[in-house]
Formats: C-alpha cells, sequence, structure tokens
C-alpha cells in the first residue's frame, strides 16, 4: 500500500528518525529522504575545499563554489539502501564519519547552504510520496505535511546508541567524545539564526528513551493509519 502525502520527522542529533523514516518507507513504499546527509555532504565538501578549516568558515569562497555542488540519492541495489552522491561519488561512509559531525552544525547554519538544500528538499517532495528526516522538515521543508512528528530521548541514550554505531562500523571514539559532539550539535541547531531545530505546534513528540523500536513502529503506524 502507498500513501500519497508527505511526512516529516524532525528532532534531536542521534534519536533514531531514520530507523523510523527507513520503516515506514519501506512499509509504505515511500521514498526517504536523509537531509542530514545532505548537510553532511555540503560539510565534506566544504572540508576537502579548505572552506571550512578549524572550524574557521572561508564564507565568500563558499558562496564562490556552492553552485558547483550536486548532490543526490542512488539506491544500492545489493545493500538494499539508498547512498548519497556528492558530485558523482559515492560518499555514503565517508560522510557519517565523527570528523564530518564536528563540522556540519557550522556549515548547516549558514543562510545559503539552508536555502539552497531546502529548495531542493522541497522539491523532491512534489510528488507526495515522501518521508524526511532532519531538524527543520515540518517547520519548513513541507509545513503542510499530513503527519509531522518530533522524536528525542535523553542524551545520554542517543550518545549511548550513535557510540555503539560508530564502533560496529570500525570508528575508533571514546563514549564521551561523542556525547560531547552531540550536546554541541544539540546547541548550535536549536539555537542558530535560520531554521533552528524547535517543535512545530502540530507535530507529536515522541520520547523514545524507553520505548523499544517494534512499539514505536507500532505507536507510528496507528497514527498513520487514522489519517490515510
Ligand atoms: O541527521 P544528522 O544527525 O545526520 O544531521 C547532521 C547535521 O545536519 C545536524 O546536526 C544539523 O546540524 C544538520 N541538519 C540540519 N537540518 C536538517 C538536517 C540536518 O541543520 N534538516
Amino acid at each position: 500500500m502507498s500513501l500519497f502525502f508527505n511526512i516529516a520527522i524532525d528532532g534531536h542529533s542521534s534519536c533514531g528518525k531514520s530507523t523510523i523514516a527507513k520503516s515506514i518507507a519501506r512499509k509504505y513504499k515511500m521514498r526517504y529522504i536523509d537531509t542530514g546527509a545532505m548537510y553532511r555532504a555540503v560539510t565534506l565538501y566544504c572540508m576537502r575545499e579548505k572552506i571550512i578549516d578549524n572550524s574557521i568558515i572561508d564564507t565568500d569562497k563558499l558562496l564562490e563554489k556552492i553552485d558547483n555542488l550536486n548532490i543526490d540519492f542512488r539506491y544500492n541495489t545489493n545493500l538494499q539502501k539508498s547512498e548519497t552522491f556528492l558530485n558523482n561519488q559515492n560518499v555514503e561512509d565517508l560522510i557519517r564519519g565523527i570528523d564530518v559531525s564536528e563540522n556540519v552544525s557550522n556549515i548547516a547554519k549558514i543562510k545559503e547552504v539552508r536555502s539552497k538544500l531546502v529548495s531542493l528538499q522541497k522539491r523532491m517532495g512534489l510528488n507526495k510520496n515522501v518521508v524526511m528526516d532532519g531538524r527543520d522538515i515540518g517547520t519548513k521543508v513541507f509545513p503542510d505535511a499530513k503527519l509531522k512528528l518530533f522524536i528525542t530521548a535523553k542524551v545520554e541514550v542517543r550518545a549511548q546508541r550513535r557510540y555503539n554505531e560508530l564502533v560496529d562500523k570500525g570508528e575508533r571514539v571514546n563514549y564521551s567524545e561523542v556525547l560531547k559532539n552531540i550536546n554541541t550539535r544539540d546547541f548550535n541547531d536549536s539555537n542558530r539564526e535560520f531554521n533552528p531545530l524547535v517543535k512545530s505546534d502540530d507535530a507529536l513528540l515522541i520520547d523514545n528513551s524507553h520505548i523499544s523500536i517494534n512499539d514505536q513502529n507500532i505507536l507510528i503506524e496507528d497514527l498513520i493509519n487514522k489519517i490515510k
């Protein structure tokens, strides 16, 4: 069964938004868009081009180069997942590392970066069959989405989940570094001038600190069944 409306999922870093979004997309044959991956890909580009160096951003160089940036998602049939491409290069693994995580909220606060990505994201949603996760989806990208969720969890729970994920991938990190990064990103994302992370008034708040993924899926499927 397919749904013909967009679903907006916002919330804090590492609270399982993408797990929820992927599960909805699979079940209801929707397209899943990970907008965090788009901000991460722009950040990787800025790091490579030395547009960001030691947290200092060369805004003039960024504005000069921003139109050379092409980001798209391609489905990998072997892995059965969508992967992020930056200027035709698969950067799916590169953008998930701690170095990109440490720079991304500084890049994501730049007005021109946001307007480029938000307009791309709005275009991706024109067919009304998209589940998108991020920070400003319910407020700026799809303000008219039929279902808006705002996901959160205690910061220590989120840091532990993220730490386990990174260790499973073979990254050398320690828990306190991950916790610090999540706290910093939460603060930066919630306090930036343009499109900060805020719960849209009409979004449903889910704190999943103590809910299993299965129970959370059941709750969300109930919500979808009520509106479809
Ligand atoms: O979702 P993820 O944690 O991968 O997002 C990485 C970063 O991208 C966030 O911390 C935030 O700074 C930025 N972001 C954003 N707006 C979105 C999605 C992500 O500012 N819609």
